[in-house]
């Protein structure tokens, strides 16, 4: 058995004076079990916790770390970074570089405002979509995450077309009641939106990926584009998950359908906290200080997380793309025959590198047929990994996440471990 005391000792203290003694919830292992981790070091593919045990690591920070940990460009980048100041409060060069970056990655983007996170990103994001239409209803597919935005917290409901009941306490119904939620990739009930209402904007995930990995159908952006474009409504592409992980340009990258705005995070800031929206020069315009929209922040473009986001996006070669492809393939295909081989229940789910496993024997489209997984049985698979020195999503609703530095002996690890676990899935996924 893995020692776990350390942890546990931090875990008591910190649910003392922290709720649920942890800063994002997630991490409290509530879909699992257990004691959370405290992790101390991370290095290439791997991460040490607080007990000196060490994990192949398959959540590299929910995305960020495409690089692996502590990559040396990135720490080179932050350490002279370091050198010359934390944080002025005035416009700084490295801003101009990270946003060049990303216009001359992203063809939509034509102007972008650095913020420090993808909540922060998303919200401005549906601000300035209302500001610009003089409209307030926004569309939003339950099952996608935008961050913990109030009016896009709201997922309540399969039906038709439902108005957004708050899902969670504090936010009031007056928040959510411009929120429209449907069901993912169910173009009818986008279109009898459309006819029912003056929508501002929609907002959808690139590809959802915070339901676990549920792919847009063919077409299912294109026409999201086509309906915007025919009612007036601006269309924004979240790709705070996705952006320049899947591909140099993201999800773009894949399926070229033009946004009016888009938003980032998670890769773009290199592991510090940086995050984006950008899109149309004539909606960008409407943003302070250039036109009425207010957005602002104390850290926003922040020296280090500029640095930091630059380096990483820079050394996001073809080759660091071509290795998280091989690697996704490889640890997706392996987990899934060791599923079948011990007679899991489960669908291998893949949209470009990103990829999950629903422990469900159903297809999975939305959030309703997500929400088919067996959770006992992805509990056990995921202790059993573990225990063998895998650190998997503490949920069965979130993607894996590879990086360019999973080697082979990484993915050896994996690949050794996945039977063991996937027995244990077996027996108690049967109970
Ligand atoms: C992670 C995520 C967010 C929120 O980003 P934070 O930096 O956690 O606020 C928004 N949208 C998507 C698609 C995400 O995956």
């Amino acid at each position: 058995m893995t020692r776990t005391q350390t942890s546990e000792d931090l875990f008591d203290r910190a649910r003392r004076i922290v709720p649920g003694g942890v800063n994002s919830p997630v991490r409290a292992f509530g879909a699992v079990g257990g004691t959370p981790r405290f992790m101390a070091s991370g290095e290439g593919p791997y991460i040490t916790d607080v007990d000196g045990n060490r994990y192949v690591d398959l959540v590299c920070s929910w995305g960020p770390m495409i690089l692996g940990h502590r990559h040396p460009a990135v720490v080179a980048a932050i350490e002279e970074a370091l050198g010359r100041g934390l944080s002025f409060g005035t416009a700084t060069e490295g801003e101009v570089l990270l946003a060049e970056e990303i216009v001359s990655r992203v063809a939509p983007v034509e102007r972008v405002r650095l913020v420090s996170s993808g909540t922060e990103a998303t919200m401005s994001a549906v601000r300035l979509a209302r500001g610009f239409t003089g409209r307030s209803k926004v569309v939003k597919f339950a099952g996608c995450y935008h961050g913990h935005v109030d009016a896009l917290l709201a997922s309540a409901g399969s039906g038709v077309v439902t108005f957004g009941l708050p899902d969670t306490p504090g936010v009031t119904g007056a928040s959510a009641a411009d929120t429209i939620v449907l069901p993912y990739n169910a173009l009818d009930a986008v279109e009898e939106a459309f006819r029912t209402f003056e929508i501002a904007c929609v907002i959808t995930e690139a590809c959802p990926a915070n339901m676990g990995v549920v792919p847009p159908a063919e077409g299912f952006n294109r026409r999201l584009r086509e309906l915007c474009t025919e009612h007036g409504a601006l269309l924004i592409i979240d790709e705070v998950l996705t952006g320049f992980r899947v591909s140099a340009a993201g999800w773009y990258g894949l399926d070229p359908v033009e946004a009016d705005l888009m938003t980032f995070g998670k890769v773009m800031g290199g592991g510090l906290p940086a995050a984006a929206f950008g899109g149309r020069a004539d909606v960008m315009a409407a943003l302070a200080p250039e036109g009425p929209v207010y957005q602002a922040g104390t850290l926003s473009g922040n020296p280090l997380a500029c640095a930091a986001g630059l380096a990483t996006l820079r050394a996001c070669d073809d080759d660091v793309y071509d290795r998280v492809d091989a690697s996704a393939l490889v640890i997706g295909r392996a987990a899934s025959d060791a599923l079948a081989a011990a007679g899991v229940p489960h669908r291998l789910q893949r949209a470009g590198n990103l990829f999950s496993i629903f422990f469900t024997d159903q297809p999975v489209t939305d959030f309703d047929s997500a929400r088919t997984q067996n959770a006992a049985a992805y509990r056990a698979f995921f202790h059993s990994m573990l225990d063998q020195g895998v650190y998997l999503p503490p949920s069965a609703y979130e993607a894996w996440f590879l990086s360019a530095a999973h080697d082979d002996e990484a993915l050896t690890r994996i690949a050794e471990a996945l039977p063991i676990a996937a027995k244990a899935a077996a027996q108690a996924g049967e109970s």
